[in-house]
């Protein structure tokens, strides 16, 4: 398990067999496109950074690795992160294009058991490398794992996927919040901190975590904000982080509940239909 090669074919692989990859259908249709792998060194300066600007709770790699092996911590050089994306199909993309207020079928499907099968995977991965001899944790299945109050951005998670996503050199940040990579905003994203000497994939865009969103690197777009129902993205102020999630709570996750039976909180209305949907803006290329 010393390749990234090999590492991705043990993602791609419970991508292609595992059942709980599926829409739940009735029809075999998978949750996701095909997955995405990126590699960041646990010593990169990022981590330390986002934990300055979120705040202390936000672990580093070399802190969420101890919590899972506090017998047996490792120095942050020698940790990896792996982290993944996960793509919406074109047939989820497609569907929730056409819609204005509500989260399609598809798309409710994918926010509940899509991460269902996004939680599988972190835990299968972590399991295969720690069964071939490299300790492995997914932080976000560690029993600590929860939201706390940054003082900058409101709620915010303790290990964040999207941060992780941005230092391992998947994409960078998005007006809305969320990670435009190589294949768009409409993506999930999941990570795992190992130890093991694995290359790193670098970070094209250097470290601007903004390269890649036409609002921030040209000043224009706003398409995000006008797909946007509750009015919770601005060009002003960016991303308003409880506007969209009363959004949520109180109208897309009841909605998405009553009518397809999933949990979960389901929207993304803002990742279709936009210049970073599923590709890095032609503009910005
Ligand atoms: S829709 Fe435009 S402004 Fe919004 S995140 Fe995408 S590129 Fe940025
Ligand atoms: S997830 Fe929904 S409510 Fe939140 S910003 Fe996007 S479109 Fe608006």
């Amino acid at each position: 398990m010393d390749s990234v090669i090999r590492v991705e074919k043990v993602i791609q692989d419970f991508w292609t067999t595992s059942p709980s990859n599926s829409l739940h259908l009735g029809t075999g249709e998978k949750a996701w496109a095909m997955p995405h792998v990126a590699i960041a060194r646990g010593d990169d300066p990022l981590f330390l950074r986002n934990k300055e600007m979120i705040g202390p709770f936000l672990w580093t790699p070399e802190e969420a690795y101890a919590l899972a092996f506090p017998e047996t911590p490792a120095p942050a050089c020698e940790l990896r992160v792996i982290s993944y994306v996960l793509p919406q199909t074109p047939e989820t993309r497609a569907d929730q294009r056409l819609e204005k207020t509500m989260p399609t079928e598809r798309w409710a499907r994918s926010r509940f058991h899509g991460e269902e099968f996004n939680c599988d995977l972190r835990l299968h991965l972590a399991e295969t490398l720690n069964r071939a001899g490299h300790p492995s944790v997914a932080p976000e299945r560690l029993p600590d794992f929860g939201w706390q109050q940054s003082e900058r951005f409101g709620f915010a998670s303790n290990w964040s996927e999207r941060h992780a996503a941005f230092v391992a050199g998947h994409g960078t940040f998005s007006l809305s919040d969320a990670l435009i990579t190589p294949w768009g905003q409409a993506v999930r994203l999941g990570s795992v901190v190992s130890r093991i000497d694995l290359p790193v994939t670098g970070r094209v865009y250097g470290d601007d975590h903004h390269a890649w969103c036409l609002w921030y690197a040209k000043g224009i777009c706003g398409a995000c904000a006008t797909r946007c129902p509750a009015d919770a993205i601005t060009t002003g102020e960016g991303h308003d982080k409880q506007a969209c999630m009363t959004y949520i709570l109180d109208t897309t996750a009841p909605h998405a509940t009553k009518t397809y039976g999933t949990g979960a909180t389901p929207c993304g209305l803002c990742q279709v239909k936009v210049p970073c949907e599923a590709q890095v803006p032609q503009e910005l290329l």
